[in-house]
């Protein structure tokens, strides 16, 4: 790939794919030989930059920064971190709208590895099941933690939810910053991005309004 494409593709977010692109050998390693490995490569990049590593200030950077990828940052690529979408049977009969709202997120984009920070709402109508409150939130916070981009994003949290509440009827809106638009590039403080996906009785506009009506007090 030439550099200009590359610019291309990062200013674009083409993504392929729901799933996020993983080597099938991306968890042979545990964690901590991870952790160690880019602690490594990271020293080496701060010296390619000119840093004096031996300075008290910095000498601990590289294992931090090693560590706060592989275990806090992009915890949530590895299957085995995902929660449990336990789900209990709609016992009270509930069939009108659940909305989830202000559902922080936390992520990065992959073009660039820059925090992308905002908030995901996130409604579905039961049918037969229904999940903790909870675990909408648990949800978000796992794949957000992970370099993503927020159309891929949103796309993998609808189609958990949908899964796991066996209902096509679930909508996700996100509106998030993206720090590589707003300190680099374009530079632009203010604007924000919105990803809108859904299924089900959502493709409705009357549905999706009394979602945004909700949203919007
Ligand atoms: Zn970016």
């Amino acid at each position: 790939m030439n550099k200009e494409h590359i610019e291309t593709i990062g200013n674009n977010h083409i993504s392929s794919n729901i799933e996020t692109p993983l080597r099938t050998d991306a968890f042979d390693k545990t964690d901590d030989e991870k952790v160690k490995n880019i602690q490594h490569h990271f020293g080496k990049i701060m010296e390619e930059l000119g840093l004096d590593l031996t300075d008290d200030s910095l000498s601990g950077t590289p294992y931090r920064f090693a560590k706060m990828y592989v275990k806090e940052l992009f915890y949530g690529l590895n299957p085995k971190n995902k929660p449990k979408l336990s789900t209990f049977d709609n016992k009270y009969g509930y069939k009108k709208m659940l909305v989830e709202q202000n559902i922080t997120i936390d992520s990065a984009c992959e073009h660039h590895f820059l925090p992308i920070t905002g908030h995901a709402h996130i409604a579905y109508i039961p049918k037969d099941k229904v999940v903790g409150l909870s675990k909408i939130n648990r949800l978000v916070d796992y794949y957000s933690h992970r370099p993503q981009v927020q159309e891929r994003l949103s796309l993998q949290i609808l189609k958990d939810l949908q899964e796991a509440l066996q209902t096509e009827d679930v909508i996700v809106m996100i509106s998030a910053k993206h720090l590589c638009v707003s300190s680099r590039g374009i530079k632009d403080k203010n604007s924000y991005t919105t990803t809108i996906e859904y299924g089900g009785c959502f493709k409705d506009d009357a549905k999706r309004d009394e979602f945004m009506k909700i949203i919007n007090n």
